[in-house]
């Protein structure tokens, strides 16, 4: 284990600012659930701690005028139990429910599971395909920035020195949220307590709303098939204008521009690729699915 050289708990979110500006190697940390285990390892870069646990400012999930903001320090717990969170960005509550189990939930933040930028963090894929946006606040102010672009390498994000993510927000869009069928699913080793060896998130608008109409909009992200959580243009653009069957056919076929699967002791390259193109064609048939249920209850009433 390795020590803190030094541990602030900070009382506001200024504070916080102050603390992280004053001290260029000072990390914030929300859950822990990353950082002690890094300690645990004798990782140096962690030894100089700003506790950002439990800031009110960072707390919350509201909506404003459409927008969903969750504040980064929601644990997954809290955000699982959110109505509000489960209408407006359903397929975020589907992946949380993939985030290790219940102890871990109950501490680990979805600001924590963003800024620690690894590759196999499961509130990516949805997150992308959601198109949100972070709101960040740091020694030189406020900024609102895309989540996609963030990630910029294993470990490596688009943080400045002293910058806190403050809230993750889901802008409404047309179509978004329940008007825009999504999908979430993980592929591990074991159901519980283990990082993805894929992940693939996947949304889904329908001309017509028929299960087998033409592909209007598809999005589709994965984690772990690259470097950093990925969206997939080249498929996203296959699939436009075709009806489902060949539009899957289409976005899986072209999923090979997007994705550059790494070989580890978890699985192999190849392994992986096959993975990836499984799900995607699984996931895009389920957001499908899910949006043309939505239109035929929709049209009901
Ligand atoms: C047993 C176990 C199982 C796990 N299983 C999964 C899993 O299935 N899926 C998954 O995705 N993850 C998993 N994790 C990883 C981890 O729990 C998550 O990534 C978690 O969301 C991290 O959040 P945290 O609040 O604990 O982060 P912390 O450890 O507090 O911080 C992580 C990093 O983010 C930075 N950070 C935290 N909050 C902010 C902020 N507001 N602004 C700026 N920087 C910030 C810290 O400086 C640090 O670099 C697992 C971890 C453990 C120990």
């Amino acid at each position: 284990m390795y020590a803190f050289e030094s541990y602030h708990r900070a009382q506001s979110l200024t504070e916080a600012v102050e603390l992280l500006a004053a001290n260029p190697f000072a990390r914030p940390m929300a859950g822990g659930t990353d950082i002690l285990v890094r300690l645990r390892e004798g990782h140096k870069d962690y030894a100089k701690i700003v506790d950002i646990h439990g800031l009110p400012e960072l707390e919350g999930i509201t909506e404003d005028r459409g927008e969903l903001r969750i504040g980064s320090g929601t644990t997954f717990a809290v955000l699982m139990a959110s109505p509000l969170a489960a209408r407006l960005a359903p397929v975020l509550i589907e992946a949380a429910g993939w985030v290790a189990g219940p102890q871990i939930r109950n501490t680990a933040t979805i600001g924590g599971n963003i800024c620690n930028g690894s590759a196999c963090a499961d509130s990516a894929a949805p997150l992308l395909i959601l198109n949100a946006h972070l709101d960040l606040i740091g020694p030189e102010g406020k900024r609102m920035i895309p989540l996609r672009g963030f990630h910029l390498g294993p470990g490596r994000v688009e943080l400045r020195q002293g910058e806190i993510l403050r809230s993750v927000r889901v802008k409404p869009e047309p179509g978004q949220g329940q008007g825009l069928g999504t999908a979430y699913v993980k592929y591990s080793m074991r159901q519980a307590m283990d990082i993805a060896t894929i992940g693939c998130g996947a949304g889904v608008r329908l001309r017509d709303g028929r299960p087998d109409g033409i592909v209007d909009e598809l999005r589709l992200a994965f984690t772990v098939a690259a470097p950093t959580p990925v969206r997939c243009p080249s498929a996203e653009a296959a699939a436009m204008g075709l009806p489902l069957n060949e539009a899957i056919q289409a976005a899986v076929a072209a999923l090979e521009q997007d994705v550059s699967p790494r070989t580890s002791w978890r699985a192999a390259g190849d392994f992986r690729m096959h993975i990836i193109r499984t799900l995607a064609g699984r996931m895009i048939r389920t957001a499908a699915e899910r949006f043309a249920m939505h239109v035929a209850k929709h049209v009901a009433k």
